[in-house]
């Protein structure tokens, strides 16, 4: 039996980023960019007014002149002819600076009468005036290879003039459910079947990292069952697969593995809920085998096919973060494998609190829906409220500010 942190490097170590392709920059977001994007000009091209205002030089308003104002410069358009010393323009935001002048003053804080413009004595030589390049220079690498690409991202990309991009692929994952007892939703279950939750829990889990799942249904509990729909998944970058993992009279996905020629790094990882989980290599693809409990499945898949995934789309955060919060109930492991606890993690103020959310079966799914973290309570530990606990963060929505 492996630790979760022996397991975690020896799938890594399997996981290599996976090829790119070009999308549209839209279609880039939230995938990562292997190339280093330079900017094929200024940003913004030229000087130009901040404010709607009025441009002029400055030296020629210095004591407070008048200026005479002679031109209206709207933004979309250039003007190459000089503004003589004693005069001014109405220039609109974004408009390049005509040469002669050097200084904008906002409409606000002037006075107009006719077509004479009255400013302060106070004149500050090139206020109000966005440099050439002050934003982005020619040349710079703006968006370094391996970056990750949100909306700003997005919108530097086609300010430089780029309709795609290069990223990696999207992981494919196949996902085979196992087990005779299954019955897919839509269906009222019969004695003795459930209904097929881990495949669509795998599923969402997969788009939720930046994959594609590929759904191969049902396998029955036979070996050859397992074998066809195992074969089936082999075009996919990974397969994962749930039950039947474990030493139960009809668990055939060990089995089923190595008669494909599959081979079997590990099968037992130290943690509850979770231990009978397999990492093989099949031609050449990681494939999981994930435990059939709901709860378990899905933890296993966070530990492990996430930052797999992640790591052969290019991301270099892998790992959900952590924090340590106080305990709010007594709480004990007695056994002696860590216990990833469902947790109900708030924060106040400066601190994270963290209550389990009961009952720890790893059949309840509704653990899951309650919690928003993984407690990690070490083998034998017993906590008393008010001690500090690791808890992995599955989801941070709940730092965000809740309407009344
Ligand atoms: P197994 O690992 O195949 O022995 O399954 C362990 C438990 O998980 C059993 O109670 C199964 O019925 C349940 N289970 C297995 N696969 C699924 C699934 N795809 N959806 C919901 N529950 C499942
Ligand atoms: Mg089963």
């Amino acid at each position: 039996m492996i630790s979760i942190e022996a397991a975690q490097r020896t799938i890594l170590a399997y996981i290599a980023p996976l090829e790119t392709e070009k999308v549209s920059v839209f279609q880039g977001l939230n995938r990562v960019t292997p190339e280093d994007h330079i900017a094929p000009w200024d940003i913004p091209p030229a000087d130009n007014s901040a404010m709607d205002g009025y441009a002029f030089c400055s030296q020629s308003a210095q004591g407070g002149k008048r200026l005479r104002v002679t031109g209206f410069l709207p933004a979309g358009e250039a003007r190459s002819a000089p503004v003589p010393p004693g005069e001014a323009i109405k220039i609109m935001t974004g408009a390049p600076l005509p040469p002669g002048c050097d200084t904008v003053v906002p409409i606000e804080d002037v006075k107009l009468d006719g077509d004479w413009l009255e400013i302060g004595p106070e004149v500050a030589s090139g206020a109000h005036i966005r440099q050439r390049g002050e934003d982005i220079q020619c040349g710079k690498v703006v968006i370094a290879a391996g970056s990750l690409l949100r909306p700003q991202e997005t919108g530097m990309l086609s300010a430089m003039g780029t309709t795609s991009v290069a990223v990696h692929r999207k992981a494919r994952i196949a996902i085979l459910s196992t087990g005779d007892e299954l019955l897919e939703p839509g269906s009222t279950p019969a004695p003795g079947k459930i209904i097929n939750s881990n495949s669509y829990t795998l599923a969402a889990q997969v788009l939720e990292a930046g994959g594609d799942p590929v759904l191969l249904g049902i396998a029955q509990d036979t070996l050859e069952g397992t074998c066809e729909k195992i074969k089936a998944g082999m075009n996919a970058d990974f397969l994962v697969i749930t039950g039947g993992v474990s030493v139960g009279d009809r668990d055939y996905v060990k089995l089923a593995i190595e008669k494909l020629g599959g081979s079997v790094t590990f099968w037992k990882v130290d943690m509850k809920p979770g231990k009978p989980l397999a990492f093989a290599v099949l031609e050449g693809k990681p494939v999981f085998a994930l435990p059939g409990n709901p709860v378990a499945a899905m933890v296993s898949f966070e530990l492990f096919v996430r930052p797999s995934i992640l790591k052969a789309m290019g991301h270099r955060r892998l790992f959900r973060p952590t924090v340590k919060a106080l305990m709010q109930e007594p709480v004990a492991n007695e056994g002696a494998r860590p216990h990833l606890m469902r947790g109900i993690v708030s924060r106040h103020g400066d601190s994270y609190h963290v209550s389990t959310t009961g009952n720890q079966s790893s059949g309840r799914l509704s653990s899951l829906i309650q919690g928003n973290g993984l407690i990690r309570l070490a083998p034998h530990a017993s906590l008393v409220p008010g001690d500090a606990v690791e808890v992995m963060l599955l989801d941070r929505g709940f730092e965000m500010e809740e309407i009344d």
